[in-house]
């Protein structure tokens, strides 16, 4: 995996997380608001009910109050009025009621106490016709105080338990909504980490990759990396008819540097050669260690003229190495043999051994020098 794929990578889970978490969110919204609604919607009608049912035993008290101060007046419109109204309240509160998810066990005696009211109304009519027709009004009237009373108590009961229900359910709610943002909150979390693991793991695997490609000493590419280049160069110049040259270059007379220098100096030496030959060469080349002290410079659309001059300039930067940058109070200088190919004739097997015949030919010839492989 390239770098552009991990930042490819790394932008693709960071938008799945971002969108994870708006869904997430928007999911966590709707619910609350609707869970809201449902909540209100389901007591806010039954506590309206009541409340309307509630001004009836206001109503009749007022009457009567008004009866007893002038027996003789009696507001028999009113009565009718309320008599009729009466039920038709507990049959909607009940109906609430019953529809309700409150505990039928806490509403039955409220219940039974309207039923029980309902079933005086019709006395109560009777009374109303006889005191409208000349009856004195106190039966009539300690039957509606004991109606307004029963039907004053069960309606403020029935207030209350509704409003602490709606508490109660409300106080659910939330606490249903904390733990269920909570639980997001974990999975977002575990999520992220392992996404996070994932991207990590993809790191770790692009750096063992680029590690089992690189050469521990001088941070140039390996004998595998040379052999993957040389084989997608080798299809590039087959394709375009180019020409693909290889130089192989050995140091001369290392093992005198390193008996002399010591091991350590030799490596420091090896470092130096390797950043030259980055600096000599160009972008497109493949510049590797292959071996102990010997090199590869793999040239794309090179032509063998090309490919000697790059080579010479890497002879003479070498050869015109400072000692104190080297390290060794010596001159160093390498041998190089180059081979070039023509589109098909670039394989990296037949180009390699042409160019270590001209290696082999550069060293016995006198070292410090070049040679080119004839095809
Ligand atoms: P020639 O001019 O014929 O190439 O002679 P040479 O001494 O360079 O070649 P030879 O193959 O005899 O010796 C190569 C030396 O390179 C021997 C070995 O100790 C040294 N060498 C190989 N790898 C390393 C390394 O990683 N560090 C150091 N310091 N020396 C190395
Ligand atoms: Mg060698
Ligand atoms: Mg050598």
């Amino acid at each position: 995996m390239t770098s552009s794929d991990r930042i490819a990578l790394g932008h693709w889970l960071t938008a799945a997380f971002t969108l994870l978490t708006g869904i997430c969110a928007l999911a966590i919204g709707l619910y609350m608001v609707n869970a809201r609604q449902h909540v209100g919607a389901n007591y806010t009608a039954l506590v309206a009910d009541v409340v309307r049912a509630q001004q009836h035993p206001n109503l009749l008290r007022t009457i009567l109050n008004d009866l007893q101060e002038h027996p003789q007046q009696l507001n028999e419109q009113r009565l009718d009025n309320l008599m009729w109204r009466i039920p038709q309240h507990i049959a909607g509160v009940s109906h609430g009621l019953t529809a309700s998810q409150l505990d039928p066990a806490d509403y039955a005696p409220l219940l039974e106490t309207l039923q029980q009211v309902e079933a005086r109304l019709p006395e109560m009519e009777r009374q109303i016709e006889a005191v409208a027709a000349g009856a004195d009004p106190g039966a009539l009237i300690s039957l509606g105080y004991a109606v307004e009373d029963d039907l004053a108590w069960a309606y403020s009961e029935l207030n209350d338990l509704i409003h602490g229900a709606a508490a109660e359910q409300r106080i659910l709610m939330e606490r249903l909504a904390r733990i269920i943002g909570l639980l997001v909150l974990l999975v977002l979390l575990v999520v992220g980490g392992l996404m996070l693991a994932l991207m990590r793991l993809h790191r770790q695997r692009e750096q063992v990759a680029r590690l089992s490609l690189a050469d521990e000493l001088t941070g140039l590419g390996n004998r595998r990396y040379l052999l993957n280049a040389a084989e997608q160069l080798h299809e590039l110049s087959r394709r375009d008819e180019t020409s693909l040259s290889l130089a192989l270059i050995d140091l001369d007379h290392f093992k005198v540097l390193n008996d002399t220098w010591g091991h350590p100096a030799g490596d420091k030496v090896l470092e130096v050669f390797a950043n030259t030959l980055l600096e000599a060469t160009r972008q497109a080349d493949v510049v590797t260690r292959i071996g102990g002290e010997e090199f590869c410079v793999l040239m794309p659309n090179t032509d063998a003229e090309g490919a000697y001059q790059l080579a010479e300039r890497i002879r003479l930067r070498i050869g015109r190495l400072p000692k104190e940058k080297l390290g060794v109070a010596t001159r160093l200088t390498v041998s190089l043999g180059i081979a070039t190919g023509q589109g098909p004739d670039t394989d990296f097997d037949s180009l390699y051994s042409r160019a270590d015949s001209a290696l082999y030919q550069a060293k016995s010839s006198g070292r410090d020098r070049t040679c080119i492989s004839m095809p």
